[in-house]
Order: structure tokens, then C-alpha cells, then sequence
């Protein structure tokens, strides 16, 4: 292992976005449930079954790109509702529709509250970059780049595959591997040069589909076992934990 706690092989760190440089998981866990308790509602009338930004959000919708989101929780309670298309405005009873309603709410808080980084996953993007390594950073957000800018660290990342790049690219978004075997090979290196960190139970599954060097597990709501069930090779709470690390 290194200082910054990889193994010495490790050239390329692929950082997911939400949940692990930025604390926006929050942000997205409170519009879904403002998204989905108001549908449910509107549905099931006031005695409906809300929407747990816990225990939801983390099997259905955490890390997956927004529709998939949609219809895994929607399945999961055995609705359907028709697919509609990007641009169904945000009140339209659709999956489109629910999404961007979802999206619509997430950027309302961005803009209200504005995004602070983790101090620790500043300073562990510093250390890695300056021991030579390259990264980048692979989130299935369509507003990766705002979220990037309101936190101040756009800079300290070499390349972006996101929501967006990954619809341009047809890219299958997480739990499939593709977005962060995009962003190794855009760095230059192939799957076993780089590591994978993620807070996201998918994200440890694209981990391991894909056959990364290394997986992080970040550790911010107390699943670690999950993250370790799920392929991390470790799991940390805050990515400066790995600074000086040996083991
Ligand atoms: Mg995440």
C-alpha cells in the first residue's frame, strides 16, 4: 500500500460525485422523497406509504441515473406508470415526468443552498494528484459539472463522465461498469491501474463487474457491511482516512 492507501499499481482514482466528493446525496435523498411522497400521495391519498430516504433511496435510486431511479422504486411497490420522454414537464404522471420533477427540486437546492465539498475528500484529491496520480470524476448527475463549480473543484479533476456524457456516449449508467471504464481509458489506463470510490451499493457492484484494481467504499449512513458485501476492498467514512494509511 501507499501513503495515500492504494495499492502501488493504482495510477487512475475514479471518485463518484454525490455522497463521496460532495454531500449532495443528502440533497438528492430529500428530492426524491419530496418527488415521490407527493405522487404517492396525490395517488394513495394522505394515508399513502411514504417514501424512506433511507432505507428507498438507498436500494432503489442512490447512484443510479435518475429513470432507472424511478422505476426501480416504482417497481418496488408495484406501480406502473408510462415511460413518457425527456421532455414531459415535471407534473406529467410519467416516469419522465417524475424525474424531472425529481431533477427540478435537486437544482432548486443546489441553488438555494449551494454545495461545500468534504474537507476530506479535498485534501485526499490533493495528496493523490500530488503523488502523480490521475482523476476522475464518474457520477450519473446530469448537473455534475454545476455541482463541481458550486464546490470550488472542478480543477482538481482531469475528467468527467456523467449524466450527460454517458447519454452522448450510450453509456449504461451504474450499477453496469461502462461510465468508470470510460473514465479509466480516458485517463489512459485499463481497469486493473484504477481505483473505484463510491458510497453507493451499485456503484460497489459497477466496482467489482468491472474488475477495478481497488474499490473504496465511503461510509457516510452506517452500511459498511453492505459496501463490503458488495465488493469494497475497503471502507472508509472519510477519504482523508486513507491519507498515511498502511493496511
Ligand atoms: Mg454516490
Amino acid at each position: 500500500m501507499t501513503e495515500i492507501g492504494l495499492p502501488s499499481g493504482v495510477r487512475a482514482c475514479l471518485f463518484d460525485l454525490d455522497g463521496v466528493l460532495t454531500p449532495t446525496a443528502l440533497v438528492h435523498a430529500a428530492a426524491w422523497k419530496e418527488t415521490f411522497d407527493d405522487f404517492l400521495r396525490e395517488r394513495d391519498g394522505d394515508g399513502f406509504r411514504p417514501f424512506d430516504a433511507t432505507a428507498d433511496y438507498d436500494e432503489y435510486v442512490d447512484g443510479r441515473p435518475r429513470a432507472d431511479g424511478v422505476r426501480s422504486f416504482l417497481a418496488s411497490r408495484h406501480i406502473e406508470l408510462p415511460e413518457g420522454d425527456d421532455e414531459d414537464p415535471p407534473d406529467k404522471q410519467t416516469v419522465h415526468g417524475l424525474g424531472n420533477r425529481k431533477n427540478d427540486a435537486v437544482l432548486e437546492k443546489i441553488r438555494t443552498q449551494g454545495v461545500k465539498p468534504y474537507p476530506g475528500s479535498v485534501r485526499y484529491l490533493e495528496a493523490v494528484r500530488a503523488a502523480g496520480l490521475r482523476t476522475a470524476v464518474v457520477s450519473s448527475s446530469a448537473n455534475c459539472r454545476d455541482v463541481l463549480v458550486s464546490a470550488g473543484i472542478e480543477h482538481l479533476l482531469d475528467v468527467r463522465v456523467d449524466g450527460a456524457t454517458a447519454k452522448e456516449r450510450h453509456l449504461p449508467g451504474k450499477p453496469h461498469p461502462d461510465t468508470f471504464l470510460a473514465a479509466a481509458a480516458d485517463l489512459g489506463f485499463d481497469a486493473a491501474r484504477a481505483a473505484v470510490f463510491e458510497d453507493a451499493l451499485v456503484g460497489m457492484d459497477a466496482g467489482r463487474a468491472g474488475h477495478f484494481g481497488f474499490v473504496v467504499g465511503v461510509d457516510r449512513v452506517g452500511q459498511a457491511a453492505a459496501l463490503r458485501q458488495h465488493g469494497a476492498d475497503t471502507v472508509v467514512e472519510d477519504l482523508a482516512d486513507l491519507i498515511g494509511a498502511t493496511a
